[in-house]
């Protein structure tokens, strides 16, 4: 899973347009459902570690455990490490 998100997170941020004052980006995230009605689901976005906090790293080998919200933009963030950057303002995230 790190690995991937590893990927994504180099891949992803390129593809964002700027258009009208508007910025739309592609992101990772997860989605929950939950089995009741009326369905609910709720979507996390995946922040990607921080690389020079993992001495290059990856961070810990798990899956998206880490959770928290961005301090600037307020989004709900998910993560394998405990520091990572928010995918869509790039502020640096502290998860638990
Ligand atoms: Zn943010």
């Amino acid at each position: 899973m790190h690995e991937l998100v590893d990927v994504l997170g180099h891949v992803l941020p390129q593809h964002a347009e700027d258009s009208n004052g508007l910025r739309t980006m592609l992101v990772l995230a997860t989605a929950t459902a939950y089995e009741q009605e009326p369905a609910s689901i709720d979507v996390t976005l995946v922040a990607w570690p921080d690389r020079d906090h993992y001495d290059g790293g990856l961070g810990p080998e798990q899956g998206l455990w880490e959770d928290g919200r961005c301090a600037r933009c307020d989004v709900e963030v998910t993560s394998n490490a405990k520091r990572a950057y928010c995918p869509v303002c790039n502020t640096p995230c502290t998860l638990t």
